[in-house]
């Protein structure tokens, strides 16, 4: 069983990554990202509510992300090990995600940082906005916003699991492939 954070500053190709990943090592993929952008497209409460988050390149409130991040754990008890793409993003989510992983006896094995430089970053998602059809990728100030907030609530998390031994951080520049190579590497030790 390997629950694996793949974590990283916006744009910095977790959700690119954890798809391959989940293919490669049958791993359920969750990205609360794309929850949340599900909701929005169903328009339903929870969506609107975190619409109003996301367009401004805030994080959605703990209570609202943990009871839906909660309900999708709860639903997969039977599969062979979850990436967590986009989450835990603050120090209670990563709190409660322990507690929930403790629970069903399967704690998180490692989480691995996509290391990115701020300006790549910026780069990568205005490239990105021609495509993804995104609000939040389409404007330099939420893309700027959004990597503040990585910095402030979000890095934290890092020297969470730091402090328990389970944090790995690899080059997450270079070809997609290339950077999927130094994944597997560190994945195959786990
Ligand atoms: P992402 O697709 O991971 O880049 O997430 C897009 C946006 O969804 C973020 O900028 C946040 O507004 C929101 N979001 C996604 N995951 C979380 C989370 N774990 N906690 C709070 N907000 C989140």
């Amino acid at each position: 069983m390997k629950n694996i954070i793949l974590f990283g500053p916006p744009g910095s190709g977790k959700g690119t990554q954890a798809i391959k990943l989940a293919v490669k090592y049958n791993l359920l993929h969750i990205s609360t990202g794309d929850m949340f952008r599900e909701e929005i497209k169903n328009e339903t409460p929870l969506g609107n509510k975190a619409r109003e988050y996301m367009d401004k390149g805030e994080l959605v409130p703990d209570e609202i992300t943990i009871g839906m991040l909660k309900k999708r754990v709860d639903s997969s008890q039977n599969c062979s090990g979850i990436i967590f793409d986009g989450f835990p993003r603050t120090e209670a989510q990563a709190e409660a995600l322990d507690t929930m992983l403790r629970e069903s006896g399967n704690p998180i094995k490692a989480l691995i940082l996509l290391d990115v430089d701020d300006e790549e970053i910026v780069q990568r998602i205005l490239k990105r906005a021609e495509t993804s059809g995104r609000p939040d990728d389409s404007n330099e100030e939420i893309i700027r916003n959004r990597i503040e907030v990585f910095n402030s609530e979000t890095a934290p998390v890092f020297s969470h699991y730091n402090n328990k031994g389970l944090a790995k951080k690899i080059k997450g520049v270079g070809s997609i492939e290339d950077i999927f190579r130094r994944l597997s590497v560190v994945m195959d030790e786990l």
